[in-house]
């Protein structure tokens, strides 16, 4: 299945992502974790990246999209993908059309996981990411349940960049939930639950 993950930041579209790897190993393609993969090996990519992130800004289409074309070219995604914080912008959308145009390969779903504003702000300034294994966690984790690993908070996950993130969100990628409901792929989830109650209606909503 070819999936697209929709929804604020902090919605849980990367918890139920990483359900949906386990379950069904599919890739999971986050680009927000991609760029902080090359925020952390210092690359040119992440040095240019960093500031947008920092600033809970969209990082340049042009950087992102080469990025993801990249990367549906790997034969991992031939059984099908978990896209995650991509696209953020119609011209994101656009591009991706084409590109699975191109390879055959069109989408069966954008699944959004949809929460309130005022839950995402608490959930994201509360949010910690264990540093080895990348699981997502809250305030509460001493150390990753997962692995043991040290948790830390992500450097824009503090309220000013919060609200910045939220705005970006309402302003560029928002109008994606309409664009992807005139293609009839659109499925709605309310996100504002236990990650478990809404992971069930992710494998109803998907027929998984
Ligand atoms: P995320 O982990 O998805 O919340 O992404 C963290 C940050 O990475 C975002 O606030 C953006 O600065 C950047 N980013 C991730 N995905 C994209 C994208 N598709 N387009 C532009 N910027 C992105």
């Amino acid at each position: 299945m070819n999936i697209v993950l929709l929804g604020a930041p902090g919605a849980g579209k990367g918890t139920q992502a990483a359900k949906l790897v386990e379950e069904f190993k599919m890739p999971h393609i986050s680009t927000g974790d991609m760029l902080r993969a090359a925020v952390k090996a210092g690359t040119p990519l992440g040095k240019k990246a960093k500031t947008y992130m920092d600033a809970g800004e969209l990082v340049p289409d042009d950087v992102i999209i080469g990025l993801v074309i990249d990367r549906l070219q790997e034969p991992d995604t031939d059984v099908g993908f978990i896209l995650d914080g991509f696209p953020r912008t119609s011209a994101q959308a656009v591009a991706l059309d084409a590109e699975l145009g191109k390879l055959e390969r069109p989408l069966d779903a954008a699944l959004l996981v949809d929460v309130d504003p005022e839950v995402i702000i608490k959930r994201l300034t509360s949010r910690r990411m264990c540093k080895e294994c990348g699981y997502i966690g809250s305030v509460a984790d001493e150390s990753c349940p997962k692995c043991g690993g040290e948790m830390y908070q992500r450097d824009d996950d503090n309220e000013a960049t919060v609200r910045n993130r939220l705005e970006v969100y309402e302003k560029s990628t928002s109008p994606l939930i309409d664009y992807y409901r005139g293609s009839e792929l659109l499925v709605s989830i309310d996100g504002d639950r236990n990650p478990d109650e809404v992971y069930a209606d992710v494998k109803e909503a998907l027929s998984l």
